[in-house]
C-alpha cells in the first residue's frame, strides 16, 4: 500500500479517534437539516450540502452498526422526497443517539420510526425493558454479496436469548483491509468472525493502514493463508479481540496449525449460529470477569461476624458512632462491608495467592502481554524496589538513568547494588532532561567491558516514557545491549505508560510490546543470519567506535530475554491510588522466583488494601473491553489541545505546547517529524517516526511553555489550581505539564482553552493599560524565564573512597556504603551554600562529598546522591535554584557533607 496524500475529504484518513469526528459530522448534518427546515429559499444548495455531508459520513458509517443501512436509507429517502421536516426529525434522533451513545444502552434507538413497535434491534420480549446490558459490536468479514449482508445481521439478532448477559450488533465488511479499518476506527468492535473466502483487496485504500505496514502482511496465495494473516494482523493491532473462523474445509486439519493460535475457535460454516453466538458471549465474559472483585462483592453481602483486628470492617464502629458516622455516610456501607483483614472466606492472600488473586493476576498478565503479573498495593515506588532487590545483589552493577524516580536510587541503596549513572540529553532551555541516548548506554557497557567488569553488570534500568513524554525505542535498546551482554535484565519503569498497551502505535514501544516482538524475531532464521553477517563485517576485535556506530544485533543463541515492567495502573487506568503492577517476561524467571517472593515479602504490607486489589482487577477488565477506544480518545484530545493552543491567535502569543522538534533534538529524530497535528497528520511520517526515531513523544503528555507569559511553572500551576480549578502536577522552571488520559472528554479541551484565552487576554490588558515600567518588568521577567536558565548539572562521580578502581574510566560506586557512613553524625559536617568555605574547597580541596540525596522539585531528580563529589556546576545550580521544595537540603544548615575521615575505618 502506498499513499502519502491523505485526502482531506476522507474522514478515515484524518483520525484515529473517528467516533469523535463522526459525532461532529453528524452534528453538521443536523445543523444543515435545521437550516433546510427553516429556509424558504435556496433549499437546493442546502440539499446539495446535505447530500455531500451524508456521502462523506457513509464512508465511515459503514464500519459502525449504528445507524445502520435501514435508518440511513430512510434518511436519504426523506432527502429525495423533499421532506425537510421528516428529515430533520430523523437526523436529530440519529445525531443525538450517536453523540450520547444512546444505542449502547437503549434498544429503541434502533427503531425505524419513533412510534414503530418493532425495533430493528429485536430483543426477545422479556428483555426489552433491560437497558443496561453491556453493549458491543461484532465484525463479520464475509465473502457474500452485499445484498446478503442484512440477512446475516438479522440472523445474528435472531439467536439472542433473554439470558444473554451482553448484547451486540453486527458490522459487516467484505475484505481484509476493510476489516482492519473497522477495528481501527470502531472501538465498539470486541470480536471478529472471519468467513473464509472474503476478498483480499478493498475498493478504496485507507492511508491509516500504512502506519501498520511494517507489522502487517496481507499478501497471500490462497484463502486459508489470507485468513490466518488477517487474524494475525488483527491481533497485532488489537490483541484483546476474540477471533472466530468459519471455514468449509477440513477444519480439524486447520485447527492443528500453529498459526491458528490467534483464533479462539473454528467452526464449520454450516454449523449452528447459536454455537457461534454462545462462543462470542463467552469470549466477552472471559474478559469481563474480575475474579477478585466478583468475590469481594459476594463477600460483602454475607453476614459475617469478625473477630479479627480491623474494627472498621462491616462498619459497625462507624455507623453507630456519635462522632464519626459522617464517614459512613460519605463512603457508603459497601466500603466497610468489603473490608476484612482475613484471607479466609475466599478472599485469598496477596502475599501467597492461590485463589482468585492468583487468577486475577493471570488475567492481568495476559491482558498486558506478560507471562506473569504481580499486584502491588503500595505504588510503583514499591514495585521498583521489589524488582531491584529481587534481581540485584550487593556489588552488582546497574546502568541507571540518573533522572529516574527516586525509588530506583533508594532501591540501589537497599540492595547494595552499585548504580552506574547515565545521563539523559538535556533540554536546558526548558530546564528539563529528555531520555538517555542509546550511545550513552552502550558507552557505559563498553567501558565496563574494557575494565573487565562486564560480568558484574546485571541490569539496565530506564524510565519509559519519562515524565515529560520521551518514549524509547525499547526493542532497539534491548537488542543492542544484548549484543554486548546477552543476559542483561531490563527494568522499564513504565509508571506513566501502562495505557500504551491499548494503543497499537505506542504498544510497539512498551517493554512488553517490544519483548513480544523480540521473542518472535529471535526465533527466526533471519536473526542468526543477521548476527553472522554482522560478525563477518565487524571482524574479530572491533573497536569501540565501530561498535558505537553500528546498529548491533544480538546472537539469538546466546540471548536470555529478561524483561520487567513496572506500571502505576492508578496513573493511567481506573485503579485506586497506589494500585501498581509488576509485569514479567523473563525466560529465567523460575531461577529467581524465590528471590522475587523474598522481595515481595520485604516490601509489601501484610495488610494489603482490598479495594486497591479489586480496582486493579476492574481496571484490567475495563481496558480489555474498552481500553482501545478510551486510549484513542485520550490521544485525540491531546492532538486537539496541541492544535488549538498552538494555532489560537491570542493564546499562542503567550503559550505553546512544545512539539517533537522542541522536545527531541533532531539527531534522535531521523524521520524529521516535527509535530503532532490532528488535521493534517502524515501517516507515512508517523509510521516512520515510530519505526526509526530513537525517541518519540507520547502525545498525551503536553509540555505547555509558559515562560513567554512571564510565569514560572510553579506560579502558573497555582494560578490554574486556585482560580480555575484545573489541576496538574509537574512543572519546570518555565513550563507545566498537561496530561490527557482515559478520563478526559472534549469538554475538558473547551475549559482549558477558555481559561488560557482568559489569562492571555488579561496579560494583553495589563501590558497595554499599564505604564512603561510594567512592560519593562514583564520583559525582564520573561527574559529571566526564557533565556537566563541555570545549566543542568550532570552526575559528577563518586568519591574515590566509594569506588573500587578510582582511576578507572567508569562511574559506578558504592552508594549504600556512603549512605550508611552518613548515619554517624560525627562523620558529617554542614556548610551553608553561601559560605566562602565552599568556594575555597571547590578550588583547592579537599573535595566536597555529599552525605545524602538532594532532590529539588522541580526538576525532581537527585542533584546529589550519597558519596557524590560536589562540583562547581552543582553549587552554581543550587545557588540559582529558586524552588521551595528541596528534599534533603536544609537552607539554614547548608550542604550536608561526609567528612574526609568518614568511612575510612571500613576501607580495607
Ligand atoms: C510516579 C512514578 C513512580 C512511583 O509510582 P507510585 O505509584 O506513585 O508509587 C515511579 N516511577 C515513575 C517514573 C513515576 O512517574
Amino acid at each position: 500500500m502506498t499513499s502519502n496524500s491523505a485526502s482531506d475529504h476522507s474522514l478515515i484518513s484524518t483520525s484515529l479517534a473517528t467516533p469523535a469526528l463522526r459525532s461532529d459530522n453528524w452534528l453538521n448534518v443536523l445543523y444543515l437539516a435545521r437550516n433546510w427546515a427553516e429556509a424558504s429559499s435556496k433549499t437546493d444548495s442546502i440539499k446539495k450540502d446535505l447530500s455531500a455531508a451524508l456521502t462523506k459520513l457513509e464512508e465511515i458509517d459503514l464500519f459502525f452498526a449504528y445507524p445502520g443501512t435501514a435508518l440511513l436509507a430512510r434518511l436519504k429517502q426523506w432527502l429525495e422526497e423533499d421532506d425537510a421536516k421528516a428529515f430533520l426529525r430523523l437526523a436529530q434522533r440519529i445525531s443525538t443517539t450517536i453523540v450520547s451513545q444512546k444505542y449502547h444502552r437503549d434498544v429503541s434507538a434502533w427503531n425505524l420510526e419513533e412510534l414503530e413497535d418493532e425495533p430493528v434491534n429485536r430483543l426477545p420480549q422479556a428483555l426489552t425493558h433491560i437497558k443496561n446490558k453491556p453493549y458491543f459490536e461484532v465484525l463479520s468479514v464475509v465473502p457474500h454479496a452485499q445484498s446478503r449482508w442484512q440477512h446475516i445481521q438479522e440472523e445474528a439478532r435472531g439467536v439472542r436469548r433473554p439470558e444473554d448477559e451482553f448484547i451486540y450488533q453486527t458490522v459487516i465488511v467484505g475484505n481484509a483491509p476493510d476489516a482492519l479499518t473497522a477495528i481501527l476506527i470502531n472501538p465498539d468492535i470486541s470480536a471478529v468472525v472471519l468467513y473464509e473466502g472474503f476478498a483480499a483487496h478493498a475498493a478504496n485504500e485507507n492511508p491509516l493502514l500504512d502506519v501498520f505496514n511494517t507489522v502487517i502482511d496481507l499478501s497471500a496465495s490462497d484463502d486459508e493463508i489470507l485468513t490466518l494473516r488477517l487474524a494475525q494482523a488483527i491481533k497485532k493491532i488489537r490483541p484483546e479481540l476474540d477471533i472466530y473462523l468459519l471455514s468449509d474445509r477440513n477444519i480439524e486439519a486447520l485447527a492443528g496449525k500453529p498459526e491458528c493460535h490467534f483464533i479462539n475457535r473454528i467452526f464449520y460454516q454450516m454449523e449452528e449460529p447459536l454455537e457461534l453466538h454462545l462462543s462470542i458471549l463467552e469470549g466477552i465474559r472471559n474478559r469481563y470477569k474480575t475474579p477478585f472483585f466478583d468475590n469481594l462483592k459476594r463477600y460483602a453481602q454475607r453476614p459475617i461476624a469478625t473477630f479479627h483486628a480491623l474494627p472498621i470492617a462491616r462498619g459497625k464502629s462507624v455507623f453507630t458512632s456519635n462522632w464519626i458516622s459522617d464517614m459512613g455516610e460519605f463512603y457508603g456501607p459497601n466500603l466497610f462491608l468489603a473490608e476484612s483483614s482475613a484471607t479466609t472466606g475466599g478472599l485469598d492472600s496477596l502475599l501467597e495467592p492461590t485463589g482468585n488473586i492468583k487468577e486475577a493476576q493471570a488475567l492481568a498478565a495476559k491482558a498486558f502481554g506478560a507471562d506473569h503479573s504481580f499486584f502491588v498495593t503500595n505504588g510503583t515506588s514499591t514495585s521498583n524496589k521489589m524488582v531491584l532487590q529481587a534481581l540485584l545483589a550487593p556489588g552488582d552493577i546497574v546502568i541507571l538513568d540518573r533522572n529516574c524516580h527516586k525509588s530506583h536510587h533508594y532501591g540501589c541503596v537497599l540492595a547494595g547494588a552499585q548504580p552506574y549513572y547515565v545521563e539523559a540529553f538535556p533540554l536546558a532551555q526548558y530546564s528539563m532532561y529528555g531520555a538517555v541516548p542509546l550511545r550513552t548506554i552502550k558507552t557505559a557497557l563498553l567501558k565496563l567491558k574494557a575494565q573487565g567488569e562486564l560480568d558484574r553488570v546485571k541490569m539496565v534500568d530506564l524510565t519509559n516514557c519519562t515524565f515529560d513524554g520521551h518514549v524509547y525505542d525499547t526493542r532497539r535498546v534491548m537488542e543492542e545491549c544484548l549484543a554486548i551482554k546477552p543476559d542483561l535484565v531490563f527494568l522499564w519503569d513504565e509508571a506513566w505508560f501502562g495505557f500504551a498497551h491499548w494503543s497499537p502505535l505506542l504498544r510497539q514501544r512498551t517493554a512488553m510490546g517490544a519483548a513480544a516482538v523480540l521473542t518472535e524475531s529471535l526465533k527466526q532464521p533471519a536473526a542468526l543470519k543477521a548476527w553472522e553477517d554482522q560478525q563477518k563485517k565487524l571482524g574479530n576485535a572491533p573497536d569501540d567506535k565501530t561498535l558505537l556506530n553500528t546498529r548491533l544485533v544480538p546472537d539469538p543463541r546466546a540471548v536470555r530475554l529478561r524483561v520487567y515492567q513496572t506500571n502505576s495502573v492508578h496513573k493511567s487506568m481506573s485503579a485506586l491510588r497506589q494500585g501498581s503492577i509488576v509485569l514479567v517476561r523473563d525466560v529465567d524467571f523460575e531461577h529467581v522466583e524465590a528471590q522475587f517472593h523474598e522481595a515481595v515479602f520485604t516490601h509489601a504490607s501484610t495488610s494489603p488494601n482490598l479495594q486497591i486489589i479489586a480496582s486493579l482487577d476492574v481496571a484490567r477488565r475495563q481496558m480489555q473491553l474498552e481500553g482501545y477506544g478510551l486510549v484513542s480518545n485520550a490521544v485525540q484530545i491531546s492532538l486537539e489541545i496541541r492544535k488549538q493552543v498552538n494555532s489560537h491567535p491570542v493564546i499562542s502569543r503567550y503559550f505553546k505546547v512544545l512539539d517533537s522538534s522542541e522536545m527531541i533534538p533532531s539527531a534522535y529524530r531521523p524521520s524529521g517529524i516535527t509535530c503532532y497535528n490532528s488535521h493534517d497528520i502524515s501517516w507515512d511520517k508517523a509510521a516512520q517516526a515510530i519505526k526509526e526515531d530513537e525517541f518519540m513523544l507520547d502525545p498525551t503528555r503536553m509540555t505547555l511553555f509558559c515562560g513567554h507569559a512571564g510565569f514560572d511553572g510553579t506560579t502558573f500551576k497555582n494560578i490554574l489550581a486556585d482560580k480555575f480549578n484545573i489541576q496538574l502536577n509537574k512543572t519546570s522552571r518555565n513550563s507545566v505539564l498537561l496530561q490527557s488520559n482515559i478520563n478526559n472528554t472534549r469538554s475538558d479541551i473547551a475549559l482549558l482553552i477558555r481559561v488560557l484565552v482568559e489569562i492571555a487576554l488579561d496579560l494583553d490588558n495589563k501590558i497595554t493599560e499599564n505604564a512603561n515600567d510594567y512592560k519593562k518588568a514583564f520583559r525582564l521577567k520573561v527574559r529571566e524565564l526564557v533565556e537566563d536558565l541555570p545549566e543542568l548539572p550532570d552526575f559528577s562521580r563518586f568519591d574515590d573512597r566509594y569506588r573500587e578502581k578510582p582511576k578507572a574510566d567508569t562511574l559506578h560506586g558504592d552508594i549504600r556504603r556512603a549512605f550508611y557512613d552518613a548515619y554517624k553524625e560525627s562523620e558529617c559536617e554542614y556548610i551553608p551554600l553561601d559560605d566562602p568555605e565552599i568556594d575555597k574547597r571547590l578550588k583547592s580541596g579537599p573535595v566536597l562529598v555529599s552525605a545524602n540525596f538532594v532532590i529539588p522539585y522541580p526538576p525532581g531528580f537527585p542533584i546529589m546522591v550519597p558519596g557524590q563529589v560536589i562540583t562547581q556546576g552543582i553549587v552554581d545550580f543550587m545557588r540559582k535554584l529558586d524552588v521551595k521544595e528541596i528534599h534533603g537540603f536544609n537552607k539554614n544548615l547548608g550542604l550536608k557533607l561526609l567528612k574526609r575521615t568518614a568511612g575510612k575505618d571500613k576501607k580495607k
